[in-house]
């Protein structure tokens, strides 16, 4: 008995999770030419100049949710 195929199923469901984990981490956000950072002017497809401001705007929006702003 080979669980081969099992793995590569969970390997891609992992996958589809991880993609729709991001998805729902900034549903409101729609690319507008700035960094939704700190406004610095960006490539139009680009939410953020960077991986730090990413992080940072992430870390920004769950501490306002774990401040009890809905
Ligand atoms: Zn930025």
């Amino acid at each position: 008995m080979s669980d081969h195929a099992d793995n590569s199923d969970s390997n891609i469901f992992r996958v589809i999770a991880d993609g729709l984990a991001l998805a729902r981490r900034a549903p409101e956000l729609q690319p507008d030419c700035r960094c939704h950072f700190c406004d610095e002017a960006v490539a139009v497809s680009l939410l953020f100049c960077n991986a730090e401001c990413r992080d940072d705007y992430q870390r920004e929006q769950s501490s306002l949710r774990r401040g009890g702003i809905k």
